[in-house]
């Protein structure tokens, strides 16, 4: 539709910030009747296609965006609302309307859903920017009586412009009267000026390490990429310390000469502050942080940033994706596989693909960095569909770390303990030598069950079907799924013996206790995401580790990502069969990625590093790629395997999560949804069946799963299965295309 046309009904479709299922009409500003001279709204800007605009809904203001398509045809005598205010801030960028009606459809949420994802603050554009009042030297200066405190306030004022009052009375040492005396007399001038930051600029010429021969060719691949403004997807593969970075920095320099914005996305918020420090020595500049520890100061500053095309490089988590920025040049995702990119609450979506679909609507470059890449990826990748990158040795002098199973059924540990004895001879061994160990257990707390010596009872959560955790560092039992919280009472619920409870199993706190008897003398410290709370107390303790005030580094899967410890050389899993378990299809290759990058901690400087991984089943071919250093082998036997089930990649999957707090409406719904199901040739639905957490913060849950061959277009197919069916109004239902979680 062309933009005349665009205003020729005088109506706007305006797309709010809520859950509904497409954008409401409204009467542009300044037409209709009700507009005369004077009476009309503020209106600052002719509206088009993504202007911000202030509109009421049912009695709220609301801040939308204009969006595209034919307004709906109204009755004659329908009576619309007019916009209230176009805003003079730049309108949302045609790809990125696309990606919110892309990411809608294809998850099944509503558009303004994932409006709302963009616009995270919209008062951040549509408000005027905090201001400071600041003070320079008029010209010309006045006659004035002079004085010691006023010629030193002057000549600073001089020197340096753009103090503000306090600052320039306490750089002259004089009170702030003095200061104000000479802006009433006219000697200074104050000028308003935006309360931003100013932050240097990253400079694309800034000369970077010398990259070796593999390094090069990917880096120029990568350039190559991002000076032809076009859609293209790379899948850099190098194993852990290979440099991946650096290449992927190169890309980032060719988009900074070109004068492009770029997004690099990072799992955890927990990676950011050592990628911004690294970002800064090689760029001599400041990238921009965006996730959700943000102040809202620094949330509406940053934004303001981005879409005026200030933040040249934002990194950021996954909710950075959806950021407006001005001028994308680029993206990066990094540690691609990872599971923290998919969204499990509210609109659920994987960050990673999504990334890769705003990167083809906005026709750039995306690189998907790993060392360990999902099967997806990798599949693309063979089939031709990605650049497939290739970095197979590490940087420099460093090798890759010996890894070795310890058989669990030869070296059994005492009952209740956990180190067996070969990791303990390596500990100390390690110890011996002036270098550090990281014991690596991913389960929080103390222990993951607790039960009463007396009778058996188990202590169970209330809300959920899962065991509490006792965690001794605050003293609490805690569920792990609603965070319910609990003292560990005196007597059994059930026989009413007292003080009989006992731990049962390793939980991560349990392990630095018996760490801490088994070696009395080694600096020890235990980092989990309950016991490092913000980045700052991460950033710091990865600073002590470096430093090497620790000797033993204990933790759940936060320090397994990431980190460059150089004089860390053992690493040590506790249970590297945990994960195994379950009926988890990914559960294989989850379990392989988090040990790889577990692994890959050790040994990354000049000293060698070996990895004993402890295994009740050191035959299972996670355990034996692991050994081996097989990525290419255990990755295409799991594809092979994914590929006979007709399982992602080579299939596509959907879960419909059922919930409520009545267990006979929620049954009902999933016989509902069942008797309703589509039929077609490549699909099958599964279910309706209790979910593994059949019972999870109050609310009882049944799952649906869809499995369709890879020409079906599911979304639409659930689209049309869920139009057939009325639901009971209790419950509530979550559709979840490509999971990745299976409880
Ligand atoms: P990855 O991202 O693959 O884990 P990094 O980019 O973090 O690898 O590199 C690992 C370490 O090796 C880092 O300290 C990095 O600075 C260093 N490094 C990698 N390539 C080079 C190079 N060509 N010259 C100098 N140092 C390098
Ligand atoms: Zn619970």
């Amino acid at each position: 539709m062309s933009a005349q046309g665009f205003f020729d009904t005088g109506i706007l479709r305006v797309l709010l910030p809520v859950p509904l299922g497409r954008p409401l009409s409204y009467a542009a500003p300044g037409s209709g009747p009700s507009s005369g001279p004077g009476s009309g709204p503020g209106f600052g800007e002719m509206p088009q296609p993504g202007s911000l605009v202030r509109v009421s809904l049912s009695g709220r203001e609301l801040v939308g965006v204009v969006w595209d398509g034919e307004a709906e045809t109204l009755p004659p005598d329908k009576k619309l609302k007019q916009v209230a205010e176009v805003y003079r801030t730049p309108p949302l960028s045609a790809p990125l309307r696309r990606l919110v009606d892309w990411v809608a459809a294809y998850t099944l949420n509503t558009p303004g859903m994932v409006l709302r994802m963009c616009l995270p603050m919209p008062e951040a554009l549509t408000q005027p920017p905090p201001s400071r009042q600041v003070l320079h030297i008029a010209q010309p200066q006045p006659d004035l009586r002079p004085n010691a405190q006023r010629s030193r306030v002057l000549a600073i004022a001089a020197e340096r412009p753009g103090l503000s009052q306090s600052e320039l009375a306490e750089a002259a040492g004089v009170g702030a009267a003095v200061v104000r005396r000479l802006v009433e007399l006219g000697a200074l001038r104050a000028l308003s000026v935006s309360a931003d930051s100013r932050r240097s600029e990253p400079d694309g010429d800034a000369a970077g390490p010398h990259l070796s021969e593999d390094q090069q060719a990917a880096a120029q691949t990568l350039c190559k990429a991002v000076a032809a403004r076009q859609f293209s997807v790379a899948l850099l593969q190098g194993v852990t310390g290979s440099g991946k970075t650096e290449v992927y920095f190169e890309a980032v320099a060719e988009a900074l000469r070109m004068g492009r914005q770029c997004l690099v996305l990072l799992p955890e918020i927990a990676l950011t502050q050592a990628w911004l420090d690294r970002f800064e020595r090689r760029f001599g500049g400041q990238a921009w942080a965006w996730h959700s520890e943000l102040s809202p100061g620094r949330r509406a500053e940053t934004l303001r940033a981005i879409t005026s095309g200030r933040a040249r490089v934002v990194v950021g988590a996954r909710s950075a994706l959806f950021l407006p920025f001005a001028d994308l040049g680029m993206i990066v995702v990094d540690e691609e596989h990872d599971a923290s990119y998919k969204q499990e609450e509210g609109a659920i979506y994987n960050a990673r693909d999504m990334a890769v679909v705003r990167a083809k609507l906005e026709s750039v470059p995306i690189v998907l960095a790993s060392a360990t890449p999902s099967l997806e990826s990798l599949y693309n990748a063979r089939r031709g569909r990605y650049a497939h990158l290739l970095l197979p040795q590490r940087h420099g002098t460093a090798e890759m770390p010996k890894v070795f199973a310890i058989d669990m059924r030869k070296h059994p540990p005492a009952s209740q303990h956990f180190i067996s004895a070969p990791l303990r001879v390596a500990i100390e061994k390690t110890l011996a030598e002036g270098e550090q160990a990281m014991l690596f257990l991913n389960r929080r707390g103390y222990a993951p069950l607790t039960l009463c010596g007396a009778c058996g009872h188990r202590l169970e959560c209330p809300n959920c079907s899962a065991w509490l955790v006792e965690h001794k560092a605050r003293g609490r039992l805690l569920c792990h799924h609603c965070g319910f919280q609990a003292r560990l009472p005196d007597a059994c619920p059930a026989c009413g013996e007292t003080h009989r409870f006992k731990p049962c199993g390793p939980g991560v706190e349990r392990l630095a206790e018996e760490a801490a008897t088994l070696f009395p003398e080694a600096r020890l410290a235990l980092m989990t995401s309950d016991t490092m709370t913000s980045p700052q107390q991460i950033t710091e303790m990865l600073r002590r580790v470096e430093d090497r005030a620790v000797d033993i580094l204990v933790g759940t899967q936060i320090v397994a990502k990431g980190h460059h410890f150089p004089m860390l050389t053992l690493v040590g899993v506790i249970d590297a069969d945990l994960g195994l378990a379950g009926g988890d299809p990914r559960a294989a290759e989850r379990t392989w990625q988090l040990l790889t990058q577990v692994a890959g901690r050790a040994g990354r400087a000049e000293r060698p590093g070996s990895v004993l991984l402890q295994s009740y089943e050191p035959t299972h071919p996670v355990i034996a790629a692991l050994a081996r250093h097989d990525t290419e082998g255990f990755l295409l036997a799991e594809l092979a395997e994914r590929e006979r089930g007709g399982m992602p990649p080579f299939g596509r999957l959907a879960a419909l999560i059922i919930s409520g707090a009545d267990a006979a409406q929620v049954g009902q719904a999933g016989r509902l949804l069942a008797q309703a199901a589509p039929m077609a040739h490549g699909l099958r639905v599964l279910g309706p069946a209790p979910a593994p957490l059949s019972f999870l913060r109050g609310k009882h849950r049944e799952r649906l799963l869809l499995k369709a061959t890879r020409d079906i277009d599911t979304a639409k197919c659930i689209a049309e299965w869920l139009g057939r069916v009325k639901l009971p109004s209790g419950v509530r239902l979550a559709v979840d295309i490509d999971p990745y979680s299976f409880l």
